[in-house]
């Protein structure tokens, strides 16, 4: 674990669906009805309240995001976001995950939330490389901190060792430049 701008992002290995920030964020596909990693995890640990609420939304455009209720989850929010297909890096994939990002972040300030907690979007099935993916993530995630002192937390939870890793050097590196 590692902390940067006063300890306002927080990098660890974890699930998901375990954490106990304001909102918690789902990789979701544009139906939103769910799918399987990060979105599949997160509607068995909901069951069918989450999904019924998610119907009433009818999808979500690639790069977007809209919010829900966390339902059983101990987050009291979902965001669900709809990353980037890989198909190579030429078909405007960096802005859609860029647009992931802050579209999370500016709901959740829309809706007073503190904390909130961010998988790796894109790098499961979708494909983004991870050391681009988290690039972005890192310096999107700092950009806004710097902008909104009332956000306290932005915690990146990492599936794999592999990711941690990629991570913590990540923010290292930008911590260190900026
Ligand atoms: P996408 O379809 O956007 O690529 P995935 O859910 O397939 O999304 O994967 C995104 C990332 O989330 C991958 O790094 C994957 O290993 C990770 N992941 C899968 N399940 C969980 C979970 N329960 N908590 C946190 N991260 C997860």
């Amino acid at each position: 674990m590692t902390n940067d701008l006063e300890g306002r992002i927080e990098i660890i290995r974890g699930d998901i669906t375990q954490q106990s920030t304001d909102a918690i964020v789902n990789a979701a596909n544009e139906s939103l009805l769910g799918g399987g990693g990060v979105d599949g995890a997160i509607h068995r640990a909901t069951g069918r309240e989450l999904l019924a609420e998610c119907r009433t939304i009818g999808g979500c455009p690639t790069g977007q995001a809209r919010i829900t209720k966390g339902h059983q989850l101990a987050a009291r929010f979902v965001i669900h976001t709809v990353g980037p297909i890989w198909r190579g890096g030429n078909s405007n994939e960096a802005e859609l995950l860029a647009s992931c990002y802050q579209n999370c972040l500016i709901l959740a300030r829309e809706h007073d939330l503190e904390t909130i907690a961010f998988p790796a979007i894109s790098t499961g099935v979708y494909g983004f490389p991870i050391e681009k993916a988290t690039a972005i993530a890192v310096t999107k995630a700092m950009d806004f901190l710097k902008k909104t002192p009332e956000m306290k937390k932005i915690v990146f939870v990492c599936f794999s060792g592999e990711d941690l890793a990629i991570y913590l050097k990540t923010l290292e590196a930008y911590g260190n430049s900026r």
